[in-house]
Order: structure tokens, then C-alpha cells, then sequence
């Protein structure tokens, strides 16, 4: 037992039940035990957990005797991390640079003509997407499937109904001014079958694209949608050209409708009317609940609709940081709206906009971890409400059980990642100081 313990080797791994013997077990509820054990027995892809506490504790489980064990005396146990917004049929286009000076639209523009648009090839790119998810701890994820040439599939939900994640795969979908119907007819279309599809851990949801290139009535028929038990989700007031448009009508995402022979005057019945894009969504956000990715540009008034709207924001801090946000709209405001109530979960937004490592599965990959590490190294938020809202605010977004996500006997977890620790004075802040990769202990990566 000694010579295991010093050399954190495992034994007999194919046992259905496994101990873990830890520097610590930490979740976002009240679970903090340091040392900490787990005793967890496996159930088809959950992973039941029989009995948590310190060493002594689980010693006294009958099943603990006879079970596989694994011994991390320098690791924090935490649970499997939620990626609540992120967009893997990109991830073939890996990190690439941004040009601040340029904006975003050229930006767009580079995805837009780089990306995949045949299902095997989407397919492929989502996959590769999900290895690199599992290789930073992550279980569940809010997946944007894109809609290359205006087109939304159904290949990243399928990629993603076949691996071990749990989550939403997003329709994303494209319409203001001219050729909406055609557009609304083929969502309709997927919808009908993904309504026949086995549901397993990933559901079908809707994400109408930005207020920039969604008309609010299109807005509208995607909240409908929620009635019939579709998610949703969208960006949200990200930009300073959408910002621009939504205010005054003008500017580069004007351009680019005009570019793609879009637009109609009669965009202008909804925008141009001097309104913040959160104002301007207000009513659609009242009307069914939304998960908004980003919302870098927040005043006050934006963040009293958020919250009495009951939205959550999928926060995508190394993404907001990549674009430059700050420099337009001021340090993210993701404090104020915890405070104010809002739930905010954390997103990685696509690969393309993360450093160089994510690409590197030896190296975490994308992972919500390094999501909560920039916040802890830059803000010095408290390592327990960025692991809430690495686990269970995402849960939440994504509609999922959330005791998948908190170390309770007899809890079916989702998974379990074991993090390295650094220097600090609780286990937490210990996961959130080092900068070694997690490990996903279960599911098996
Ligand atoms: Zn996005």
C-alpha cells in the first residue's frame, strides 16, 4: 500500500468500483475534505459514488476493500468541468492571431472561408475539438454547430452524441433582411429530426448568431422553440461593430450585410434606434431563457435586464482578453453580475482564439481550468466561485442534472479530473496556482 501510495500508481483499473486516494476532494457546494478519498463505482458512463470523505471515512465503505485504487497524494480532486461555450467544428483552423487594429469583421471573414463545410470533414474537426475538451477535464460542453454557406448540420451533434460528453450541440443560424424563410424552412427541417434522434447526454438547441445578423422576429421564433424543449443560446453584445449596428444602424457589420446582398430597409423597423444590443434584446430574453456568450460591453442598465430576464452569460475570459475587449468596453463586468444574481458560466470560445498549448493535448488542450487560472492570476477571484462557475453554472446553462457535478454519496458524477497543486493556502487555491495540465480520471480520455 505504501510503495502504490509513493509512486501515485494505480492498481487493478478495471474494476467497476475505484478508490482515489487525494491531497484533497473539492467541489463548488460544500465538499472539502483534505485529505480526501473517493470510493466511486462505475455505471455505464456515470460514475456512482459510494462513499467521500477523509481516508478513515471511506476505509469503513465494504466495498472499499476489494476496489481498484489510485493514489494522488499530490493532486486536488475536483468534478468534470463545463465548457458552456464553445465552437468545435473549428478546431481544424487551430490558434491563429488576431489584429486588433483591423477588427473583428476581417477576423470573421478568415473563419468564414477557412472552415469546413462537408459533414465527414465537420465531423472530424468536432472530434478532434472533443479530444482536446477531454484532455482538459472537461465532461460536458454548449457546442455552437455552425452553419458554413448558411447552412446548419447536424454532423457536430452527431460527433458529439457519439463521444463521452454530455451537453448541447447549438444550431447556429444566420437571418436578417433577405432570406430568412428558406433558412427558417431547414431549421424546422433538423429540428423535425432531431426530435427522432436518441437523446442521450447531448441535446439540440438553438443559437440565432449576434443581434448584428439575426432580426429580432427570427429572434422570436427561436424563443418560441423553447417551448419545445430546444435550449438556447447566442453572442451578445461582444463587439464594438455591434454595438455600432445595433445603435445606429452603420459601420462594418452594415457593410458586410450590403457585401452579401442581405440588406433591406426594413431591417431598419428594429435597428437604429439608439439602443445597447442587451436593451434591444430585452423583450426576446423575457420571453424564453437564453444562455448569452460574452456580453463584453455591460452598463448598468444591461445588467438589471440580464438579471431580471433570468439569462445566463457564458463568460469567455482568455477569448475576451484575445479581442481586445477591455480596451473598448472596460474590465468584463462578470463580478457586477454575479453580484446582481445573473449565473455566469465559463466558455473557451473556439480554438482559434486560445493560445498556441490548446492545440496540445500534452498540455491541457481547451480547457475550462485555464479559463479559471487566468481569472484567479488576474483578478484574484475566489477559486471556489470560479470553480461554481466552471461546474455547476454550466450545468445549469446546459440543463443538465447537477449532481453530475458535486461530491455527494451516492451521486451519479459525470466525471472526475485531478489537478496538480501549486503553491496556496487552501486545496483550491492550490489547483489554481499551478500551471500543470488536469488529468480526467473518469471518463478515461
Ligand atoms: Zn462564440
Amino acid at each position: 500500500m505504501k510503495a502504490i501510495r509513493k509512486t501515485c500508481a494505480s492498481s487493478r483499473p478495471d474494476l467497476p468500483v475505484q478508490r482515489i486516494d487525494a491531497l484533497a476532494v473539492v467541489d463548488a457546494a460544500s465538499a472539502n475534505w483534505s485529505p480526501g478519498s473517493l470510493l466511486v463505482e462505475r455505471r455505464g458512463r456515470h460514475f456512482r459514488i459510494l462513499a467521500i470523505g477523509v481516508p478513515a471515512d471511506v476505509d469503513r465503505h465494504p466495498a472499499s476493500a476489494g476496489a481498484g485504487r489510485t493514489s494522488l497524494p499530490d493532486s486536488i480532486l475536483i468534478p468534470g468541468l463545463v465548457n458552456a461555450h464553445t465552437h468545435l467544428d473549428l478546431t481544424h483552423l487551430g490558434p491563429r492571431p488576431f489584429r486588433f487594429e483591423e477588427g473583428f469583421v476581417p477576423w470573421v471573414d478568415m473563419v468564414r472561408t477557412g472552415r469546413h463545410a462537408e459533414d465527414a470533414q465537420i465531423a472530424e474537426s468536432v472530434r478532434l475539438g472533443i479530444a482536446l475538451c477531454m484532455a482538459g477535464g472537461t465532461v460536458a460542453v454548449g457546442d455552437i454547430a455552425g452553419a458554413p454557406r448558411g447552412r446548419a448540420t447536424l454532423a457536430p451533434f452527431q460527433a458529439l452524441a457519439e463521444s463521452g460528453l454530455a451537453g448541447v450541440s447549438f444550431l447556429e443560424f444566420f437571418g436578417i433582411g433577405r432570406g430568412v424563410e428558406a433558412t427558417q424552412s431547414r431549421l424546422e427541417a433538423l429540428l423535425a429530426k432531431a426530435d427522432g434522434s436518441p437523446s442521450g447526454a447531448v441535446r439540440i438547441g438553438l443559437q440565432p448568431h449576434a443581434p448584428n445578423t439575426v432580426g429580432l422576429p427570427f429572434y422570436r421564433w427561436a424563443a418560441a422553440s423553447a417551448a419545445r424543449g430546444f435550449p438556447l443560446s447566442t453572442h451578445l453584445a461582444e463587439t464594438p461593430e455591434e454595438r455600432e449596428f445595433i445603435r445606429s444602424a452603420t459601420g462594418p457589420q452594415r457593410e458586410l450585410l450590403e457585401r452579401f446582398g442581405l440588406w433591406e430597409d426594413s431591417i431598419l423597423e428594429h435597428i437604429g434606434h439608439g439602443h445597447h444590443p442587451v436593451a434591444h434584446l430585452a423583450d426576446v430574453l423575457a420571453s424564453a431563457r437564453f444562455t448569452v456568450a460574452h456580453v463584453n460591453d455591460a452598463d448598468d442598465a444591461a445588467i438589471e435586464i440580464l438579471a431580471r430576464t433570468g439569462a445566463t452569460i457564458a463568460y469567455c475570459p482568455r477569448a475576451s482578453a484575445y479581442f481586445g475587449a477591455e480596451r473598448h468596453f472596460g474590465p468584463h463586468r462578470y463580478r457586477d453580475m454575479l453580484a446582481a444574481g445573473i449565473p455566469v458560466a465559463l466558455g473557451t470560445d473556439s480554438i482559434v482564439n486560445l493560445p498556441p498549448e490548446a492545440a496540445d493535448p500534452a498540455k491541457g488542450g481547451m480547457s475550462i481550468l485555464d479559463e479559471m487560472r487566468f481569472l484567479f492570476a488576474r483578478d484574484r477571484t475566489d477559486a471556489r466561485t470560479l470553480l461554481r462557475m466552471g461546474t455547476l453554472a454550466g450545468a445549469d446553462a446546459l440543463g443538465l442534472d447537477r449532481s453530475g457535478f458535486i461530491f455527494e454519496p451516492g451521486n451519479s458524477l459525470l466525471g472526475v479530473v485531478a489537478v496538480s497543486a501549486g503553491k496556496g493556502t487552501t486545496p483550491l487555491d492550490r489547483a489554481l496556482s499551478s500551471s500543470k495540465p488536469p488529468r480526467l480520471l473518469f471518463p478515461e480520455n
